[in-house]
């Protein structure tokens, strides 16, 4: 893979912060976009915009083809049976809370419990709580070990009779584990339980197969996937997303609507009320042929190796601490550095034009855990190159200077 080559492409990368080139390590927050979707989204709107669904005429049927197609790339990138099971949402959170809503709550009873893990974003913890106060249900938390990785053995042991529900990340925001899915689903499958999982930090690393996977349902960003924001995805298996009721009404969600009572259209158009994102769909289309044209392979192999060497290079900067240090893990590497608060961190490295998130990173309970309050996570992407690297641990160091 040509990295330098794939740095070309992303304009950003070429510009300067606080006069020094821009180094981008926050992918995990959103990825920067390439050329081919920033185009992709200016062209749609100066030669193809219409609403969609609803016109008649030639320029309003093309917006709504290119919608369509959008769909089906998702569909192909995903390894999806049908394009029915592809509802587009604003992003994962509210993929989330649609299965929250739609799904789960109706069969909610006191007493049942739906399982997480401590690892979760907190997109994975509230949409539950909140369906949870309503019924009188409550979420369950596995623990994870001091290198990051979930317990699985006490996860297992808390599948019960009132487990209702699995909803775990794939991997982690915070500690880049990589959660041993397979198993999770294989846990939910064999009593009984549907499995969700929160794919926000895994289809832009590793392929993602969902015919094969078993799962129920899983949620994911187009943002962190070199595609514009506000926009996200649930799949759902078909049989799911039939029986269950719309939850947000209005336009395009409908079969036909009467003052005596209103039916549903079908999926995925059941799920989505209102004019959508069209641009940002067809945007988020290209950017999965970019995606696909280098090959998600090809990116996992690149990231690994870049993590591998970012591994390394700050195991030796005195004092600094990795949060989440399990055997498989992927593109994210939090931190903390002894006598250093991570805001001083962010704002010091900001200087030398490094960006990187400081903060809880939407996992409290996490960070709990681990008896922080916080801490720095850098984040790659597939555009990242050693120099980056370097370029963080030479600032950790002097950082690290100037604290210790
Ligand atoms: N889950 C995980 C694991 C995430 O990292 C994020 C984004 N930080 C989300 C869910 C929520 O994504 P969004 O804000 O795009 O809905």
């Amino acid at each position: 893979m040509d990295v330098q080559a794939i740095r070309a492409q992303f304009p950003i990368l070429s510009t300067e912060m606080n006069g020094r080139p821009l180094v981008y390590l926050d992918s995990a927050a959103s990825t920067q976009k390439p050329a081919a979707v920033i185009e992709a989204h200016g062209r749609f709107y100066g030669h193809d915009y219409a609403n969609i669904h609803r016109g008649i005429y030639e320029l309003s049927q093309r917006a709504t083809t290119m919608h369509d197609e959008a769909r089906r790339k998702v569909q192909r990138f995903i390894g999806a049976g049908s394009w029915r099971e592809i509802v587009f949402t604003r992003n994962a959170t509210e993929a989330i809370n649609l299965v929250a809503r739609s799904f789960l709550a109706p069969r909610l009873e006191e007493g049942d419990e739906i399982l997480v893990t401590e690892m979760e974003h907190h997109a994975n913890i509230v949409p539950w709580q909140m369906i949870a106060a309503e019924t009188g249900a409550k979420v369950v938390a596995a623990p994870v070990d001091d290198d990051g990785v979930l317990d699985m053995k006490t996860f297992a042991s808390l599948v019960g009779r009132r487990t209702r529900m699995i909803s775990v990340a794939w991997v982690s925001n915070v500690l880049g584990t990589v959660n041993p899915v397979d198993e999770i689903i294989a846990i939910g499958r064999r009593n009984g339980i549907p499995v969700m999982l929160d794919a926000a930090q895994a289809v832009q690393h590793r392929h993602v197969d969902v015919a094969s996977l078993g799962a129920d349902f899983i949620a994911f960003s187009a943002h962190k996937m070199y595609a514009p924001s506000g926009l996200g995805v649930l799949w759902g298996r078909c049989e799911h997303l039939e029986a269950m009721p719309p939850w947000q009404g209005g336009g395009d969600m409908i079969e036909r609507v009467s003052f005596d009572g209103t039916t549903w259209n079908e999926i995925p158009f059941k799920f989505e009320a209102g004019t959508p994102d069209i641009a940002g769909t067809v945007a988020f289309g290209a950017a999965l042929d970019w995606m696909e044209d280098i090959g998600i392979e090809a990116i996992e192999r690149h990231e690994s190796e870049l993590l591998g060497h970012a591994m390394r290079a700050m195991r030796q900067v005195p004092g600094l601490r990795l949060l989440g240090t399990a055997r498989d893990k992927c593109s994210v590497l939090a931190f903390t550095l002894e006598g250093a608060h991570q805001q001083d961190i962010g704002t010091m490295l900001d200087l030398d034009g490094i960006a990187i998130r400081t903060g809880h990173h939407c996992a409290m309970p996490l960070h709990d855990r681990f008896g922080l309050t916080g801490s720095a996570r850098a984040s790659l992407g597939v555009y990242n190159n050693e120099e980056d690297i370097d370029a963080l641990v030479a600032g950790l160091r002097r950082i690290a200077g100037m604290f210790q």
